[in-house]
């Protein structure tokens, strides 16, 4: 029998073209599948049509299958001697726990790869043509989690309301109000250019931009929907010079 092993694969923020080469060359030849509900119908159509594709979650609210019974199931998976893909949207170690599902699998005595995939934060702004550094306009970026355990994400507000930083942050609309708050109370100004991008770099692209103060009401409106990244920063500002990607022209 073959020995174990997992692939631990990004599959980029959803357009099946910021796929690496690599996650479509290990993709290509994969036998069961573990995925979770940001990778898109597209990208699960390009793997092999005898692969097994075994869907694990997880939505807000909505978790198919808890984090342990994921780790154990690779475990599983992987002991049966098949070729196990575990495909995360995005890139698997940024606030996609693939950290957690590789430290299982080496607990476990199996052996695993990585395939890093293209993060929402880079992708999903670059198709809102927002640059997250920019020379003299943001020199760093700082990429948070709305969302922990289930609750609104405590952060440290004070280092992140700093003007010349952009903030991304992943998981955030439910936080949105809360964020927008804190941000301003810890003296980032009530005026600072903000985006809210819907399912970025698909047909489904949209992006909500304002100021600090008013986003929460501005996504409100438009009934904003999951997935979505909330990008809060001077570099957003650029969009209206860089807005590139028309969503239906794809
Ligand atoms: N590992 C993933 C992130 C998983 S957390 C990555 O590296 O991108 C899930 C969050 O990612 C979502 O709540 C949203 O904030 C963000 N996200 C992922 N894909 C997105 C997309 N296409 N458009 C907007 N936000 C996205």
């Amino acid at each position: 029998m073959r020995a174990a092993r997992v692939w631990l694969v990004g599959a980029g923020p959803g357009d099946p073209g910021l796929l690496t080469l690599k996650a479509a060359q290990v993709l290509a030849r994969a036998e069961v599948v573990v995925h979770d509900h940001l990778v898109t119908p597209e990208i699960l159509a390009m793997l092999p049509p005898c692969a097994e594709l075994i869907y694990a979650g997880k939505q807000r609210g909505r978790h198919t299958l808890t984090q342990a019974k994921i780790n154990a199931l690779l475990v599983r998976l992987a002991r049966g001697g098949r070729r196990v893909v575990r495909l995360k949207g995005g890139d698997p170690f940024i606030f996609g726990r693939g950290g957690e599902e590789a430290l299982a699998l080496a607990r476990a005595g199996i052996r695993f790869e990585v395939v890093p995939g293209i993060t929402a934060a880079s992708g999903v702004a670059a198709y809102a043509g927002i640059p997250l550094t920019h020379r003299g306009v943001a020199q760093a970026c700082v990429l948070v989690t709305g969302s922990q355990r289930g609750g609104i994400a405590e952060l440290d507000w004070t280092a992140l309301a700093r003007p010349d930083q952009t903030i991304v942050v992943y998981m955030g609309l439910a936080g949105l109000e809360r964020i927008s708050r804190e941000l301003i109370a810890h003296g980032l100004s009530p005026r600072t250019p903000s985006a809210i991008i819907q399912q970025g770099t698909t047909a489904g692209q949209r992006v909500v931009a304002g100021t600090l103060a008013a986003l929460p009401r501005l996504a409100a409106e438009v009934r904003v929907r999951a997935p979505t990244l909330i990008v809060i920063g001077k570099v957003v500002r650029l969009r209206s010079a860089l807005d590139w990607f028309s969503p239906n022209s794809r």
